[in-house]
């Protein structure tokens, strides 16, 4: 049979980005920018430090981790097949792919904890909506190779202070624990049992989360399901005692530290990989700080489930393929969360580590930050705005710029300039209409003479200046 010839696209589809990603230009870029200067900065105080992976991995890098039915593995991964027919995937978070390198580059010879920090871009093929991109970016950190609480309430510290630099006011961090392996088995069959006692009532995603990760079903937005959530069983109640002890420490850390939390029994976050402590930021949250004074400290047995519960781990598979979040299931501005994090202490053994590797991490949702109306940009390091337009008049002025520009940039004074434009007038205008104070104006008479003249764009007054003495020139300017 012969091959039908593929359908031409239109000029339209060649020159619009894809869905759900954007171009980043002008002062929004500069914004990025100063936020992960910023962010880094705050880190690398705290003794965090840089680290990049790639962005793309592979495929068992995330399945393994993540988990099979979570929805960023079932439905948001960009998947690819390389040439070389490895399975890979564009980085939907930034914590698998460090725990990766942890163990890749033996980072446990270090002295433990090694404590990161990344930022970048991360790919989810999510419904674009307010708030949620496809390609979007995140600053995180990872403490890796300590159990220890102070790591869980550094990473919560650090995170919250980030954001308080960029301005955001009310913040507060709703935290929860989800125990340990162990601990879950117990309450995943309290919560089963009690959500097929009511299974009339739950909507279709969460008949099929009881099957495939029921935890999801305290993360529901559907109203029927949130009113179940209120009565649901808790996992506070069935935590162990060390799980417990922990989970106190941390708050512990959290009140010394002055930092406003509120705990969140339903929280369990989007990813197996949890354990313990889970938290995510939101902001203008108004009952925080509104905590019980203590973490109940006897496991209750009211809802232990009957001989017939199923579990996870004896559950069929059910083929109903996945379903799109309902659009009248978007996140309310209060619901978005800034940032998010939680610890994982066995995440590396399922990546293949021999040994454990207890760890926390954390990540903030900059594409949200910098929307927010408290939020205050950071200026970044590299040169925003330069202060002088260089305007050249002819071919034998546009050979001898390069020399200028190199003199120029030796003393670390950026210009501005037309490439393309030859005309005094033209170029004047263009230094006018971006505000630039200063222009250097260098003619055929200049570059002869070895001189430039320097225009102060408000008095309109000018000099002419030996281009060897120009830098001094400037610099008393
Ligand atoms: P997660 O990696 O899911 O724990 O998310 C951490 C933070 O990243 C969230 O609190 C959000 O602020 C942000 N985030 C996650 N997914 C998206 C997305 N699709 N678009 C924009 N921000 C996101």
């Amino acid at each position: 049979m012969s091959k039908q010839p593929a359908k031409k696209k239109s000029t339209a589809d060649r020159t619009t980005r894809p869905r759900g990603m954007r171009d980043i230009t002008g002062e929004e870029f500069y914004t990025y920018q100063g936020f992960f200067e910023k962010a880094a900065e705050v880190a690398l105080y705290y003794g965090f430090q840089p680290i990049e992976t790639p962005m793309v991995e592979k495929e068992d890098v995330f399945t393994s981790s993540i988990g099979e039915s979570t929805d960023i593995v079932e439905k948001e991964m960009y998947a690819l097949k390389s040439k070389g027919g490895e399975s890979l995937v564009l980085r939907p978070e930034g914590t698998a792919g460090i725990v990766r390198a942890y163990i890749e580059h033996g980072m446990h010879t270090l002295p433990q904890p090694v404590m990161l920090y990344y930022h970048g871009p991360f790919f989810r093929h999510e419904k674009p909506q307010r708030g949620r991109w496809r390609q979007f970016y995140q600053f995180g950190l990872e403490t890796l190779g300590t159990e220890k609480s102070i790591a869980d309430a550094v990473v919560i510290r650090v995170i919250v202070t980030i954001l308080q630099e960029m301005g955001i006011k009310n913040l507060c961090v709703r935290i929860n624990s989800i125990g340990d392996k162990e601990c879950r088995v117990a309450y995943i069959k309290a919560l089963t049992h009690y959500y097929k006692k009511h299974l009339g009532e739950v909507c279709a995603n969460c008949r099929q989360r009881i099957k495939t990760n029921p935890l999801r079903l305290l993360d529901c937005n559907d109203p029927n399901c949130q009113k179940l959530k209120e009565e649901a069983p808790e996992m506070v109640s069935y935590l162990s005692e060390s799980s417990k002890k922990h989970f106190k420490e941390v708050l512990e850390h959290l009140d010394t530290a002055d930092t406003p939390y509120m705990i969140d029994h339903t929280l369990v976050r989007g990813l197996d990989y949890y354990t313990r402590t889970v938290f995510e930021v939101v902001a203008h949250e108004e009952e925080c700080d509104d905590t019980p004074d203590d973490l109940p400290d006897e496991a209750t047995d009211d809802e232990t489930p009957n001989e017939e519960t199923t579990t996870p781990e004896n559950e069929d598979n059910d083929e109903t393929p996945p379903q799109e979040r309902p659009d009248n299931q978007e996140e309310t501005p209060k619901q978005l969360a800034l940032a998010g994090g939680g610890r994982y202490n066995d995440l590396a053994k399922n990546l293949g580590s021999k040994r454990d590797i207890p760890s926390i991490g954390a990540a903030i949702g900059v594409d949200r930050i910098v929307t927010l109306p408290d939020f205050v940009p950071h200026h970044p390091r590299i040169i925003k705005k330069p202060k002088i337009y260089f305007i050249q008049i002819g071919f034998e002025a546009k050979l001898k710029s390069l020399e200028v520009i190199e003199l120029l940039r030796k003393a670390k004074i950026p210009v501005l300039q037309s490439l393309s434009k030859d005309k005094l007038s033209i170029q004047l205008a263009m230094a006018e209409k971006k505000a630039i104070p200063y222009t250097l104006i260098l003619g055929q008479k200049e570059v002869i003479d070895g001189t430039i003249i320097v225009r102060d764009m408000d008095s309109h007054s000018q000099d002419t200046v030996k281009i060897e003495e120009l830098i001094e020139y400037l610099k008393k300017k």
